[in-house]
C-alpha cells in the first residue's frame, strides 16, 4: 500500500478519516495526521477545481487540438449545460500544460542518433517572432523548442541546447541559416578530434527540394499549430503554448504514419489510458 504523506508536514502517521462532499468531483477522501493533528485531502492531480476531470481533460486536449477557447466555451455550455469563461479554459490549459510538463521533463527517454532542426517566422503583432523545433527521426519525439524575437547564433546555441538535452544524436540537420555553423562550432567543436561531437548537416534545397519528406509533414502539422496560437500572446506566454504542443505531439496523439505515439516509440512506458490527459495529469501528481 502507497502510504499517504500530509500535507502540511510531510509526517506519514495518517490514517483516513470521512469525506469531503464536493459539488462536482463527488466525494472526495479525507485524511487525519497523527503527527501534526491536522486534516487533509491529497492533491490526486485536480486538488480544488470546480469542474469534473473529464471536462477539464477534454478542454484542455480540444483547445490544443485546435479548438478556440470561445468555441470550447460554448460547446459545454451546448452540451453540458455548463457555464464558464473562455478564461477559465485557457487557465486549465495553461495551469494542467505546467504540471504535465514538470512531470515528464524528468523522464528519460531512448532516442535515436538523428535528429532535424527547423525554424519558423511567426508574425506576431507585426514582429517576425521565430519558433525553432527539433525532431528525433527514429521515434518522431520533439527534443526540444524555442521560441524568440530574432535569429542569431545566441539563439540558435539556446535552441541546441534544449534539442540535445534529452538525447545525443550522431548528427543534427538543419537548414541553410547563417547563425549555424557558428553555434555548431562553439557548442560542438572538439581539439581532440578535430572536428564536431554532433555533425551538423545542411540540408540543400537546390539539390533536393525536399530532403526528407516524412520529417517535414511532421514540421508541417507543428508549424499549424503555433500559428493558430497566433495572438494568443497577450493571454499567454509563449513558453507555455510551445509545451503545450510539445506535449500534446509526443504524448497524447498517435502519428500519422508510425500509429504510436511518439513517447511509446521512446521507450517512455506511461500507463495511460483513453483519456491520456487525464492519465498524465493524475501521474504528475503523483510524482511531483
Ligand atoms: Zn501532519
Amino acid at each position: 500500500m502507497q502510504e499517504i504523506k500530509c500535507k502540511h508536514c510531510k509526517g506519514t502517521n495518517t490514517y483516513k478519516k470521512g469525506f469531503r462532499q464536493t459539488e462536482h468531483r463527488g466525494k472526495i477522501q479525507k485524511h487525519y495526521c497523527k503527527d501534526c493533528r491536522r486534516m487533509f485531502t491529497q492533491d490526486l492531480g485536480f486538488y480544488r477545481m470546480r469542474h469534473s476531470e473529464t471536462i477539464i481533460t477534454m478542454s484542455v486536449d480540444m483547445y490544443i487540438s485546435n479548438l478556440s477557447s470561445r468555441k470550447m466555451k460554448n460547446q459545454l455550455s451546448r452540451h453540458f449545460n455548463l457555464k464558464v469563461t473562455h478564461m477559465t479554459i485557457l487557465d486549465w490549459v495553461r495551469r494542467f500544460t505546467l504540471k504535465v510538463s514538470k512531470f515528464v521533463e524528468k523522464l528519460g527517454y531512448n532516442m535515436g542518433d538523428s535528429f532535424y532542426a527547423d525554424e519558423t517566422l511567426i508574425d506576431c503583432e507585426g514582429r517576425n517572432d521565430r519558433f525553432w523545433c527539433c525532431l528525433d527521426w527514429d521515434t518522431r519525439m520533439i527534443t526540444g523548442t524555442h521560441y524568440s524575437l530574432s535569429a542569431n547564433p545566441a539563439q540558435a546555441i539556446k535552441f541546441l541546447n534544449k534539442a540535445i538535452s534529452k538525447g545525443k544524436p550522431k548528427f543534427i540537420q538543419t537548414d541553410g541559416g547563417v547563425f549555424y555553423p557558428k553555434a555548431f562550432k562553439k557548442m560542438f567543436y572538439s581539439n581532440k578530434i578535430g572536428g564536431l561531437t554532433i555533425e551538423h548537416k545542411i540540408q540543400n534545397y537546390q539539390k533536393t527540394r525536399i530532403h526528407n519528406y516524412k520529417i517535414e509533414t511532421v514540421f508541417m502539422k507543428i508549424k499549424d499549430r503555433v500559428d493558430d496560437f497566433r495572438g494568443l500572446k497577450a493571454l499567454w506566454s509563449a513558453p507555455i503554448m510551445m509545451m503545450a504542443i510539445t506535449i500534446q505531439h509526443n504524448f497524447i496523439e498517435a502519428h500519422t504514419t508510425i500509429e504510436d505515439v511518439p513517447c511509446e516509440r521512446a521507450g517512455a512506458n506511461l500507463p495511460l489510458g483513453e483519456n491520456r490527459w487525464l492519465d498524465l495529469i493524475k501521474l504528475s501528481a503523483q510524482n511531483n
